[in-house]
């Protein structure tokens, strides 16, 4: 069993200690919180050991009437490899903490890439992971193109992507977020940071990604067009992706015509949280011109990394190859539509 421990329990870190304790190979040791918060008593209530990430503050647990499993650098030390889910930025200051203990760690997209030996996807570079000391998951936009990119560079090679991604203001707890009432271009300048990203997972591929940022907070939707080396059509590049277990291809027949009703859909299907790990593609958009594949998807970017930080986990320990861990991880947590 891995002992996996969680650094930070916002938004990405609550998720992800949920899905490692669903894992059949992993054990959940605990999670590190800054304060006593809603989301400390959450963790509390489903028997997570809490540690405090800032030792100063510790009595506040103990004042709010939670118990302390012990303080980060405990959590650290009992892990067999650490998920940092903390803000943007943070990681990186605690990647010193993880290499004094030589415990390996998964660090998030908020990072620059040089946090960790790999910018990390599970269905295009797995293998670059296996043994590593410390992974990247890419951000919720770039897992989401990574999945569509992987399947069309091996089928049909990708000459040149170009994508633009209108993101959602704040996730829905962050209040304070914008705009309220406006479309952004953002960044205005082009391109925005998505493309290099991707180029962190898929050094020589060709793309170009303009950013926007609307009043919503429930998804991000991307608007893709991927001219291809070799022919396609619609109804083949339908099949490749339905073969993907991380892409969700919406029917015509489910009349999802947006982020709302594919929220609604998850909540139906009693997705915990109303979580879409998956792609989610509308299969009418899949439109092949000449060598141009067109297409529309919505990515939760709540969600959509929280698989590929199980994957990362196993892939650092070594635990099982790329199609096995994606299978595991899948199985466990009810991943695929
Ligand atoms: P969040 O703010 O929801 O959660 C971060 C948590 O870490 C909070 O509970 C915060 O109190 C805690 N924290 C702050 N400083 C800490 C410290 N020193 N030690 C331990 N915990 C600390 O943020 P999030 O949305 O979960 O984002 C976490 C990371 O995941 C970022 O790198 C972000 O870019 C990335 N990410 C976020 C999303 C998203 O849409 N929310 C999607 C993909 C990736």
């Amino acid at each position: 069993m891995t002992q996996v421990g969680v650094n930070g329990y916002g938004t990405i870190g609550k998720r992800v200690a949920d899905a490692v304790t669903a894992q059949p190979d992993m054990e959940l040791v605990g999670v590190a919180k800054t304060r006593p918060n809603f989301e400390a008593e959450a963790a509390a209530r489903k028997g997570y050991p809490l540690y405090a990430a800032v030792p100063e503050r510790a009595d506040r647990f103990g004042e709010a009437g939670l118990d302390l499993a012990g303080e980060v650098e405990d959590l650290v030390d009992a892990a067999d490899v650490v998920v940092d889910c903390t803000p943007s930025g943070v990681g990186a200051e605690n990647r010193s903490l993880y290499r004094d203990h030589d415990t390996p760690a998964v660090f998030q997209g908020g990072e620059d890439a040089d946090v960790a030996e790999v910018s990390f996807n599970a269905r295009a570079n797995y293998a670059e992971a296996v043994g590593a000391d410390s992974a990247r998951v890419v951000s919720c936009n770039t897992t989401g193109l990574s999945r569509i990119l992987a399947p069309l560079e091996e089928a049909y090679g990708v000459g040149k992507a170009r994508v633009t991604l209108v993101r959602r203001g704040g996730d829905p707890g962050q209040t304070g977020r914008g705009p309220i009432d406006d479309i952004l271009p953002d960044p205005v300048t082009i391109p925005s940071h998505h493309g290099p990203d991707v180029n962190t997972v898929f050094p020589d591929l060709d793309i170009d990604t303009l950013g926007m940022k609307v009043p919503a907070t429930l998804m991000h939707t991307h608007s893709v067009n991927v001219t291809l080396e070799s022919e396609a059509d619609a109804a083949a590049v339908r099949e490749l992706f339905a073969d993907e277990s991380r892409l969700f291809l919406i029917p015509e027949s489910a009349d999802i015509d947006g982020s709302g009703k594919l929220k609604e859909f998850a909540n139906d299907a009693g997705r915990p949280r109303g979580d879409l790990w998956e792609n989610c593609i509308w299969a009418e958009s899949i439109t092949v011109e000449g060598r141009d594949l067109y297409l529309f998807q919505a990515i939760h970017q709540e969600s959509d990394v929280v698989p590929e930080n199980v994957d990362a986990v196993r892939a650092l320990t070594g635990g099982a190859d790329a199609a096995e861990s994606r299978a595991t991880t899948e199985d466990a947590m009810g991943v695929g539509i």
